[in-house]
């Protein structure tokens, strides 16, 4: 099948993507098209106009301060897998984006797309839900922050509105005693993860966020106490299988047997990982 006929707009300022937005009751954002190519070919969405969002600078920024990094929401896998960006200061993102499906895909496959599609099996979304990420947001009234959480409403869901497009990533720098791991399982590589798990223990900043993806609907942010875990404490080796099946079962709508032990598995890996990690 092919896409049906629709207007084709390269916006060169966010100002002007966002009068284009507004001004077709059909408009579409284009960024890495990853996603947006197949959905237009299978005629799942029919645009009137595709808004190209990939040649505005401010969306290619990267800045980083003393306290965090914001990275536009243009700036592709490969981008960050390269290192062609400021990391947040122990390669963690490289590492993630490294592990998103085919090269091909991370050439061109942008963050910021990834976020507003808001798959729960996609890398960025867990990955970021760890990191208690911002989402900037553009729209006619300027810019809102949202915390991740607050940003993701279910599977394929956010609460972006029409006329709104994501500017930027805004990420905590991390403290020079963080540990984070990262882990995902797929049937085959390149393929979406059947379970992830994100971890970020930053003791300098009172945090730590254990994050399960690829769940039917929100990534979900673990409750630490009971996991066993607190900021305060050292990683354990080993999370305690009983309580953290108990846990993750408890956020099951129908129990699952196979899919709680890969979910145990992810956690482990996880975990593991971030006690190899560089610090
Ligand atoms: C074969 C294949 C394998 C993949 N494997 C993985 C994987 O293992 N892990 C993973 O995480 N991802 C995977 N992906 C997804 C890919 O990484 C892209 O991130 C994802 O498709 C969306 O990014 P994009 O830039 O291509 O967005 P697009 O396809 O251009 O857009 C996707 C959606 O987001 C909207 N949008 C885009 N940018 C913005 C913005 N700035 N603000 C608001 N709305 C916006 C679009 O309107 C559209 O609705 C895979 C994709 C393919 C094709």
């Amino acid at each position: 099948m092919k896409p049906v006929d629709f207007d084709y707009e390269q916006a060169k300022s966010v100002d002007e993507a966002i009068t284009l937005l507004t001004q077709s009751a059909d408009a579409l954002i284009l960024a890495g098209g990853q996603t947006l190519g197949p959905m237009l070919n299978l005629r799942l969405v029919q645009p009137e106009l595709l808004v190209d969002i990939t040649r505005i600078d401010e969306l290619v920024r990267v800045e980083a301060s003393t306290t965090h990094v914001t990275i536009g929401a243009c700036v592709s896998h490969a981008a960050v897998e390269d290192r062609r960006i400021a990391d947040l200061g122990h390669d963690f993102l490289a590492r993630v984006a490294g592990g998103i499906g085919y090269r091909a895909v991370r050439n061109r496959g942008t963050l910021g797309g990834s976020v507003a599609n808001a798959d729960p099996a996609a890398d960025w979304v867990s990955c970021f839900a760890a990191l208690d990420a911002e989402i900037l947001v553009s729209g006619q009234s300027g810019q809102r922050i949202v915390k991740i959480d607050d940003f993701l409403v279910g599977a394929m869901e956010t609460t972006i509105g029409t006329g709104e497009l994501i500017n930027g990533i805004r990420m905590p720098r991390l403290g020079a005693s963080v540990r984070c791991g990262y882990a995902k399982i797929s049937r085959k590589p390149g393929e979406f993860a059947d379970a992830i798990a994100a971890i970020v223990h930053d003791p300098d900043r009172g945090c730590c966020r254990v994050v399960v993806g690829a769940t039917d609907g929100l990534p979900l942010l673990l409750d630490n106490d009971a996991l066993g875990l607190g900021p305060a404490v050292a990683l354990p080796a080993v999370l305690d299988p009983g309580p953290v099946r108990d846990h993750l079962a408890w956020h099951m709508p129908v129990p699952d047997l196979y899919r709680l032990n890969v979910q145990c598995a992810v956690l482990q890996r996880a975990l593991a990982d971030a006690h190899a990690f560089p610090s």
